[in-house]
């Protein structure tokens, strides 16, 4: 399928093929799932955005986002909505498009904070599940940290995107302006460190495969993981039961 075929009619609510894509930052996560997700004429959903989201809530309401009880209550009265269509990604909370100001350093820095409160984790994640079915796409690329073991450990095709310390923090140095290297490593490793704490993203699941993007250009790390998940998916496919039959046997 091409970028620009038209998209399988499904009815709302019936099965949505997952693409699970799980990995640190600054493994090129994000942009990489977005042009897989294209390819395949699926949805994409960024999974960070809502915990994003949920810290730029918190600190709009001058919470604590170390405080747990404080997230849990900031948590309760979050309105959040994303697109998952690639070519035309925003985020809201409530009425708000937050799409740019979830980026900023001091949601960077609190994003952590409220992603580690489990009971936050399991709204989200129902949520999550929630926009997946309601789609209306084939299938929904959807990436994150906890999507290959928790949000989708059924899924069809799952991989983890890793990459050097190093090399993820030379990209993400490039994509921040006003930072030393040294400090966007800093940053990089402290978030790796506190999120690790919470899901292990760092090392690959039984049956979860791995694609290593440290010597590879945004190009050939897309060919890569649609490679992977082609060839998943594919199989998958095959060990459907009844496949391969006119169904009357
Ligand atoms: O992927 P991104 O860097 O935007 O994620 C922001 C933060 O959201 C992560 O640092 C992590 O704390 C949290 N996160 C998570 N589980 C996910 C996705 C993101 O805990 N599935």
């Amino acid at each position: 399928m091409t970028d620009t075929a038209p998209l399988p009619v499904i009815t709302p609510g019936s099965d949505v093929v997952i693409v699970a894509v799980d990995g640190p930052a600054g493994s090129g996560k994000s942009s990489v799932s977005k042009q897989v997700a294209r390819a395949l004429g699926f949805g994409y959903l960024d999974t960070g955005a809502a915990y994003r989201a949920l810290a730029w809530h918190a600190l709009a309401r001058e919470i604590d986002t170390s405080d747990a009880t404080a997230v849990l209550e900031a948590a309760s009265n979050f309105d959040f909505s994303i697109s998952l269509d690639p070519d035309a990604y925003w985020v809201r909370s409530g009425e708000a498009d937050v799409t740019e100001a979830i980026r900023e350093q001091r949601v960077t820095d609190a994003v952590s904070g409220v992603a580690r409160v489990p009971a936050v984790r399991r709204a989200i994640n129902s949520a999550f599940r929630q926009l997946i079915a309601a789609s209306g796409r084939p299938g929904v690329v959807v990436e994150g940290r906890d999507i290959t073991t928790v949000v989708a450990p059924d899924a069809p095709a799952r991989i983890l995107l890793t990459a050097d310390p190093a090399v993820r923090a030379a990209r993400r140095s490039a994509e921040i302006s006003g930072s030393t290297a040294a400090d966007v490593a800093e940053a990089l490793r402290r978030r790796d460190s506190s999120d690790s704490k919470v899901v292990d993203f760092l090392t690959a699941a039984p049956g979860v495969a791995v694609v290593d993007s440290t010597t590879l250009d945004f190009d050939e790390t897309v060919a890569a993981v649609l490679a992977v998940a082609r060839r998943e998916l594919a199989a998958a496919d095959r060990a459907e039961p009844g496949t391969g039959t006119d169904g009357k046997d």
